[in-house]
């Protein structure tokens, strides 16, 4: 896992902030919901989009996750993130962002680094034990069904060993083959048959003998 910094991205100045709340409840997930090619141009494109276009502070998130499981900061785990929808949301739970939009997966390493992140933060406010996700909390689709999914089964829980995909290792669903179709083997009727025959050519040669 790769931290980025915002001096690594290239991150602008906020123009304000705030520190974060010391009664944390937990950590909401988001993502982009934009196709995300190059994790880089992407955060740098949303602090632009939340600075210029709606005259925030910063960018709203604390922290951002690529699907290779590399860490971008946001406005770090220290300000008050501004991507909850409400003050009162953007003061209890902490923002990570997703770096992925509809038609990309969420992967393993991605899971993996969302995990720690959260473990960083319980280690800090041992009470900030929610994980949801932002349609949680407000009328959105974010953060899409399959990292939404993942929410709902626990697996952003630092100690959760779920894997996205499942594992060669896991046996595979059970579908059982389709009984053979089998064919009777009518023996009695072979044997009469036969015998018919026997008959049949006995009679054939005694009429020959007879004759
Ligand atoms: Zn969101």
């Amino acid at each position: 896992m790769t931290y980025h910094t915002r001096a690594a991205w290239g991150a602008k100045a906020a123009t304000e902030s705030r520190p974060i709340s010391d009664s944390l409840r937990g950590v909401v997930v988001h993502w982009t919901g934009t196709l995300v090619v190059s994790p880089l141009d992407t955060v740098v494109a949303v602090q632009t989009y939340h600075q210029q276009t709606k005259g925030w502070w910063d960018c709203a998130y604390n922290e951002y996750v690529d699907l290779n499981g590399d860490v971008w900061e946001g406005r770090g785990l220290m300000l008050r993130t501004g991507a909850n929808g409400t003050l009162k949301l953007n003061k209890q739970y902490v923002s990570i962002c997703c770096l992925m939009g509809p038609g990309q997966l969420p992967t393993d390493a991605m899971v993996a680094a969302i995990r720690e992140r959260i473990a960083v933060v319980r280690h800090f406010q041992p009470q900030a034990t929610e994980v949801l996700g932002h349609l949680d909390i407000r009328p959105t689709t974010c953060p899409g069904a399959d990292v939404y999914d993942l929410v709902k089964r626990r697996a952003f829980e630092p100690d959760s060993t779920i894997t996205v995909a499942p594992s060669p290792l896991d046996p595979l669903p059970y579908a059982p083959n389709p009984p053979p179709v089998v064919q009777p083997l009518d023996v009695l009727g072979a044997l009469r048959a036969e015998v018919d025959e026997l008959k049949a050519w006995q009679v054939a040669h005694q009429a020959i003998h007879d004759g």
